[in-house]
């Protein structure tokens, strides 16, 4: 781990009372927020009266005013929780909308690196160094992760942390704003699922609650992390493990979607998994004149496969279990000494995953022995399914109803239709309506997996989708990318950075809303199942992972950087007329 040396972040003037008894910065929070209430007032010019009235001073006058006052500040403590919420809240959504050329160049910026899972360097620099600027302290390399950080800013209770992902897709490069396929780089990396947005929208949102905090004195701490390598499902349960989680005390995800919604609950999650390879070690030999001297890897492999597919058909139907061969071999006429394979096994619960792990396991020992090989695995990545918080999940759902869907533009509306065609899908646009908040379905859903699982069963958690997509695109591809550099990515994330603000301003200002989180965390959400960690003690995260592929196309992709001081979004830059169609 290291400790990059960095200036002290400047500590808001209300950071000790966030140290204090929750009673006392309770009391003092309402204070403040009275006072923040009042500046507001009079910058709007709107305590004529009191002004007014402090003319006629008078001593008896002057008692009742005291008794007044001594009334209207204790009435909160009794009364209403929430006071002057209302206008922090006004004031951070026109600073979110004051910083919407920042949004989009961060959207564009990142858009430009596109780095894969581990190898964000460039990324992780760029989001650092303005979080740096910022007045948040930047700790980096953490979890023994390179490309892994994690940045601070203030003190006390609340903790609440901002997470979201920075890794792209191999092969996804993709000209935004054209409907069709245009690669920038062919074959290169590219954001074909929108991770260059998250960090747009929590970096803008912890930029404005940061202002806001210092401005009114807020107590409290906000904690900004990138999701590194999400499609190796490769560092959550590292995180974890190093303690980042341990004082948090509220996590709000953002994920790119083509709508603007939250859920709670474990039934719309998707599946946990373990990913894992297989190392089979044998022997070389000629293979035609000496076979016998040889001990195929390879062979173990093919076994290993085998024997699996006779097994699926008596696994439970919730399960999806799937492999690569990542080595077979060199050429024919050399028996392998080295094979392997890479296996996700998929479930819906701990318990679960970890029995088709271990089948896994049993079956690659099994295979060693047909074969007289050895085997060693490296866990790549692992994910418990997600289990997201009610309470959050309200809050956050009452402030995606204030905030509402972007404005499209007819340009917005072209791009998305003519995608929507150029895939076959129905060319029914944009959203225009926010989802509902619905309760958990009965059934179970399959699917893909999201590494924040891990971080879900460790504090109350929500995952945010804001709407800086196209429907129906197929993602993982170069379609999810077209609109990631568009006023649509940057008006989404936008969007996104509201609700995220409002609802991280609804848990500063409330203790007793924190505390109810972590009641329901406690009775509810973990009630029945404790979180144990699917990665072992020895297990390290892959960080050499997609080294070589990004090493590849690097000295490309460094040509297409985007440049905000010559070029006003990175269309622009590229040339590329909004929206590009075919006719
Ligand atoms: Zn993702």
């Amino acid at each position: 781990m290291r400790v990059e040396a960095s200036e002290p972040a400047k500590q808001p003037s209300g950071g000790v009372m966030g140290r204090m008894e929750l009673s006392l910065s309770f009391f003092r929070r309402h204070l403040e927020g009275r006072e923040a209430g009042k500046e507001l007032k009079r910058r709007e010019g709107a305590d004529r009266s009191v002004r007014a009235t402090s003319r006629v001073y008078n001593p008896a006058m002057r008692k009742a005013f005291a008794v007044l006052f001594l009334l209207t500040i204790s009435l909160p403590l009794f009364g209403q929780s929430k006071p002057d919420v209302d206008d922090l809240k006004k004031q951070a959504i026109s600073a979110v909308e004051g910083r919407q050329v920042f949004t989009q160049q961060m959207v564009d910026q990142i858009f430009s690196y596109s780095e894969l899972g581990f190898q964000e360097h460039e990324t992780s620099r760029y989001a650092t160094g303005i979080l740096e600027k910022n007045g948040f302290k930047v700790e980096r390399g953490v979890a023994e992760i390179p490309t892994a950080w994690i940045a601070t800013y203030g003190s006390g209770k609340p903790v609440i942390a901002f997470i979201s992902d920075l890794d792209c897709i191999p092969r996804a490069s993709q000209k935004p704003g054209v409907a069709y396929h245009d690669p920038i780089i062919e074959g290169a990396p590219g954001h074909g699922e929108g991770h260059n947005t998250g960090s747009a929208v929590n970096v803008t949102a912890a930029l404005v609650l940061r202002e806001l905090m210092e401005k009114y004195k807020i107590p409290g701490t906000l904690k900004v992390l990138p999701g590194i390598a999400e499609e190796l499902l490769g560092t959550k349960a590292f995180y974890v493990r190093a303690g980042l989680f341990k004082d948090v005390d509220i996590v709000l995800g953002s994920h790119v979607e083509a709508s603007l919604g939250t859920q709670y609950g474990q039934s719309f999650a998707p599946q946990g998994l373990v990913s894992v390879q297989y190392m089979f070690h044998g022997k070389a030999s000629h293979a035609a004149m000496a076979p016998w001297d040889g001990r195929s890897a390879l062979d173990a492999v093919e076994l290993m496969d085998t024997g699996w597919n006779f097994k699926r058909e008596h696994l439970r139907l919730q399960q999806r279990s799937h492999y690569v061969i990542i080595n077979g071999g060199e050429q024919p006429n050399v028996v392998p000494s080295e094979a392997a394979v890479w296996y996700y096994f998929r479930e819906m619960d701990y318990g679960h995953i970890r029995e088709l792990y271990d089948l896994g396991n049993t079956m690659a020992e099994a295979a060693t022995i047909m074969t007289g090989t050895t085997v060693t695995r490296k866990v790549v990545g692992s994910a418990w399914p997600p289990n997201y918080s009610k309470v959050v999940a309200e809050v956050q759902q009452r402030n995606i109803e204030r905030v509402g869907m972007p404005q499209w533009s007819d340009a917005d509306q072209t791009l998305a239709k003519a995608l929507q065609k150029e895939l076959g899908k129905p060319a029914d646009g944009l959203k225009t309506k926010v989802d509902e908040l619905k309760p958990p379905s009965p059934d179970t859903e399959l699917g893909g997996s999201d590494d924040v699982g891990d971080i879900s069963w460790n504090a109350p958690m929500v995952y945010l989708r804001y709407p800086a997509n196209i429907p129906h695109t197929p993602g993982h591809s170069w379609a999810d990318g077209v609109a990631e550099a568009t006023p649509i990515a940057h008006k989404g994330s936008t969007a996104g950075a509201k609700v995220q603000a409002l609802t991280a301003l609804d848990f500063l200002l409330s203790p007793e809303l924190v505390k109810r989180a972590w009641d329901y965390f406690k009775d509810v959400q973990t009630k029945d199942a404790k979180y144990t960690p699917l990665i072992g003690a020895d297990d390290k995260p892959a960080i050499e992972f997609n080294q070589q592929k990004m090493e590849k196309f690097l000295p490309e992709l460094r040509k297409y950087y985007y440049d905000p001081a010559k070029y006003k979004n990175y269309m622009e830059q590229l040339g590329i007329q909004y929206p590009t169609v075919k006719k």
